[in-house]
C-alpha cells in the first residue's frame, strides 16, 4: 500500500528537473500523475515510462501554463482522463536573468507570466473540483530568491515572492474545504536551470551554502510527497530547502 493510493495529481513542468523528480516520488507513493509538460514531449514521455515501469498510472498534458486557456484545457483532460484532482504541483518556472539596466520588458513579462500567473490559473482551474470533493492538496514550488532576493533576478524574485504571498492568501480561502496550499522554497538544485548559471558563478554561490553543497531535485521532491501525504493540518507554510542558504 502507497500513502497516496487512489490520489490523482497533476505536476506542472514534470519532463524534467525537479518537476520529474516530483512526479516520480508521487507516483511511487501510488498516486496517478498528470506530466505537464511545454516542449520536451520525448523527456516527458520518458518520464511516463519510468512510472509505468513500476506499475504506476500517468497521463501527457502539452499546455503552456502561462496560457489561462490552455491551462483551463489542461485541467478539464486531467480531471475527465481520471476522474478527479486531489494534488495540484504548480512548479513550472523559467529565468530569464540580466540587471535591472539590462532587463527587457519581455524578460520581466514572460517571467512573470510563466511564474506567477501559471499559479493562479492553474490552482483556480482546479480549485472547484477539489472543492466538491472537500479534498486538495497544492504545492507552490516557489525559491529561496523570492525571499532573500538575487543580483539579475528582479524578475524572477517577483514572480517567487508573489507565490509565497498568493499561496498564503489561498489557504486562508480555501482552508473550510479541506483544501491546503504550501509552497516549497527551494535553494540551488541541480537541474538545467542552474546548469545555466556560469561554473566560476556556481563555485562562489556553492561557498556560500552552509551544507557545502547543491541541492537535489529528489529533496524537493520528498516535501512535496510529505505535505501530500500526512500534511493534512499544514497550510500557508512555506518549507525551505536550501542548506542553509537562506534561514
Ligand atoms: P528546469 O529543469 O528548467 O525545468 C523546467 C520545467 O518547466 C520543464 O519541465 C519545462 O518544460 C517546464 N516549463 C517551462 N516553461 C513552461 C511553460 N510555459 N508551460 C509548461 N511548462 C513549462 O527547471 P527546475 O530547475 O526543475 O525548476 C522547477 C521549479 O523549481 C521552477 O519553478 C523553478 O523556478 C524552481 N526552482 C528551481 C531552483 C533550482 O536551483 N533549479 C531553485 C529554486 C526554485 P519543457 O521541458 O517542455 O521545456
Amino acid at each position: 500500500m502507497g500513502r497516496l493510493d487512489g490520489k490523482i495529481a497533476l505536476v506542472t513542468g514534470a519532463s524534467r528537473g525537479i518537476g520529474r523528480a516530483i512526479a516520480l516520488e508521487l507516483a511511487h507513493a501510488g498516486a496517478s500523475v498528470s506530466i505537464n509538460y511545454l516542449s520536451a514531449e520525448d523527456e516527458a514521455q520518458a518520464v511516463a515510462d519510468e512510472i509505468a515501469k513500476f506499475g504506476g498510472k500517468t497521463l501527457l498534458l502539452q499546455a503552456n501554463v502561462s496560457d489561462k486557456d490552455q491551462v483551463r484545457g489542461m485541467v478539464k483532460q486531467a480531471v475527465e482522463h481520471f476522474g478527479q484532482l486531489d494534488i495540484l504541483v504548480n512548479n513550472a518556472g523559467i529565468t530569464r536573468d540580466r540587471s535591472m539596466r539590462k532587463l527587457t520588458d519581455d524578460d520581466w513579462t514572460e517571467v512573470i507570466n510563466t511564474n506567477l500567473n501559471s499559479v493562479y490559473y492553474c490552482t483556480t482551474a482546479a480549485m472547484q473540483g477539489m472543492i466538491d470533493h472537500k479534498f486538495g492538496r497544492i504545492i507552490n514550488i516557489s525559491s529561496y530568491v523570492g525571499q532573500a532576493g538575487n543580483f539579475g533576478q528582479a524578475n524572477y524574485a517577483a514572480s517567487k515572492g508573489g507565490i509565497i504571498a498568493f499561496t498564503k492568501t489561498a489557504a486562508i480561502e480555501l482552508a473550510k474545504y479541506n483544501i491546503t496550499v504550501n509552497s516549497i522554497a527551494p535553494g540551488f538544485t541541480l537541474t538545467e536551470m542552474l546548469a545555466k548559471v556560469p561554473a566560476n558563478v556556481q563555485d562562489q554561490i556553492k561557498a556560500k551554502i552552509p551544507m557545502g553543497r547543491f541541492g537535489l531535485p529528489e529533496e524537493v521532491a520528498k516535501a512535496v510527497a510529505f505535505l501530500a501525504a500526512d500534511g493534512d493540518y499544514i497550510t500557508g507554510q512555506q518549507i525551505n530547502i536550501n542548506g542553509g542558504v537562506y534561514m
